[in-house]
């Protein structure tokens, strides 16, 4: 099997290298990155892939120079990404971070190759896009967010028309049970830490202001086509849970694991057959108990912006994804507080409804490329608007 692997220096792009590393009957064709180059090396020379990309032209050299003598080909910058994503492959692994993972997404779909999907951008921004493309090309698209993916397994063999509803679990991040005044003093230091789940620094801060079970929300009605009134967020601090599925019968199909991406990785690379994978097994005696809670609007508003996004529909996704990673960006820089997030996010897409093209259908990665911009402008103009010396 040809194998890609965008965003391979990441978290979810190491627990993929690691399954690969494991693998004799893999091809890597390309590897991808951004600034940690000596680790894209490392990878490359490892799985012995025909080329490495790394998203920065200025960082082209270093990579060249780690490569030397490897006989794997270097290549830089977002058109070298693209043409990465043209090479024949079989599974192409989409976990770069952000809007930034779209483009190659795509590009890889038209060569119909398997797409696992880990950077739920592509969906929230550009879902029908997507989804259309892989008809298109008899591409397909497997979910690797693991709540996406447990939703996925529930529903094998299922008719989609029983299904009454699908609830995602949160862990509830590191905030989960703080008062709003502690939320707003809530530090990066402390936003960076989640309690069940090792990830990159930006879906780990998403986790805390539950702007990433926002996006999964969003996900969920973007892959499976359930109505939103469907699908719920459902509080769960072990996250052993992914995902439930209930169908008309009132029977609730639910997905267990331990907390590790490998299993929704190696599902997705291994699907349609389950294969050994190296995970630890659950011990439910050990664990005792399980818990859960509803998520609270009040503290945690993102949710209530997802219904909004879902109910605007067209270009919505793509301002509310452009928005929300300005105001992350800007809470890690300094600039906001930890409930400002929310509100700059609240407040730029409250500016863009007087847009057309907000609710205009998603029609090319053009338009939907144009609107993450107008938002992202709209956003940091507001930043400096808004009154945010509180924080
Ligand atoms: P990380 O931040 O750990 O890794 C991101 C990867 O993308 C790195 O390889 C990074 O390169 C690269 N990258 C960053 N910016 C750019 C850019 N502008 N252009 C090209 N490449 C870039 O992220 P995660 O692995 O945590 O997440 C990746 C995606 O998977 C996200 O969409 C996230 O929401 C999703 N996801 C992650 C989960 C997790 O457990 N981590 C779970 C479910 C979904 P470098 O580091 O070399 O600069």
């Amino acid at each position: 099997m040809r194998v890609s692997v965008f965003g391979a220096t990441g978290s979810i792009g190491e627990s993929t290298f690691d399954l690969l590393s494991r693998r004799d009957d893999i091809t890597t064709v390309a590897l991808t990155g951004g600034r940690n180059i000596v680790r894209l090396a490392e990878q490359a020379r490892a799985l012995r892939a025909e080329l490495a990309v790394t998203a920065h032209p200025d960082c082209l050299d270093d990579l060249r120079a780690a490569l030397a003598g490897s006989g794997v080909a270097a290549a830089a910058g977002t058109k070298a990404l693209i043409e990465a994503a043209a090479r024949p492959a079989d599974w192409v692994m989409s976990a770069i971070v952000g809007a930034a993972g779209l483009a190659p997404g795509f590009r890889a779909l038209a060569q119909g190759a398997t797409l696992a999907l880990a950077n739920k951008e592509s969906l929230v921004t550009a879902g029908p896009l997507l989804m259309a493309e892989a008809a298109r090309h008899g591409a397909r698209i497997l979910p690797v967010d693991s709540e996406h993916s447990a939703v996925f397994q529930a529903l094998a063999g299922e008719d989609l028309a029983a299904v009454e509803r699908v609830i995602i679990t949160a862990s509830g991040g590191p905030f989960r049970t703080w008062t709003p005044e502690q939320l707003r003093r809530a530090t990066l230091a402390q936003a960076q830490v989640h309690p069940s789940w090792s990830m990159g620094q930006r879906i780990t801060i998403d986790s805390a202001s539950l702007f990433n079970k926002a996006l999964e929300l969003i996900e969920t009605r973007e892959f499976f086509g359930f109505a939103p009134e469907q699908i719920e967020a459902l509080v769960h601090p072990q996250s052993i849970i992914h995902a439930l599925v209930g169908f008309r019968d009132g029977a609730l199909m639910a997905h267990l694991g331990v907390p590790d991406m490998r299993h929704a990785i190696g599902y997705a690379l291994n699907w349609p057959e389950r294969r050994a994978l190296p995970l630890q097994r659950l011990d439910l005696a050990a664990l005792g108990q399980l818990s859960f809670e509803p998520p609270d609007p009040d503290r945690f508003p993102a949710l209530r912006l997802a219904r909004e996004v879902m109910r605007i529909g067209g270009h919505a996704g793509a301002a509310f994804n452009a928005a929300k990673e300005t105001a992350l960006d800007a809470f890690i820089g300094g600039q906001i507080g930890f409930l400002d997030m929310a509100h700059l996010v609240e407040a730029t897409l409250d500016a863009l409804l007087t847009d057309t093209a907000l609710t205009a259908p998603v029609q090319s990665l053009e338009t939907v490329q144009a609107m993450d911009q107008i938002s992202r402008q709209t956003a940091r103009a507001l930043a400096r608007q808004l009154d945010f010396a509180g924080h």
